[in-house]
């Protein structure tokens, strides 16, 4: 594969796309615009415990 799809999270529904490099950066659900490449580093990193954010999560 000389040039692998690149994987984009769309900013606004949060969907998975799979975008060339050649080609433009759009949502093909929702058509957003702004989307985020997606991180597949620092996955196992676990978050350090920070004492500002002590407050459990709701939900
Ligand atoms: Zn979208």
């Amino acid at each position: 594969m000389p040039t692998p799809d690149v994987e984009y999270i769309c900013s606004d529904c949060g969907a998975k796309n799979d975008i060339k490099p050649s080609e433009p950066i759009r949502c093909k659900d929702c058509g957003h615009r702004i989307m985020y490449k997606k991180q597949d580093a620092d996955e196992s990193t676990s978050e350090s415990t920070d004492p500002a954010a002590s407050e459990g999560s709701e939900g």
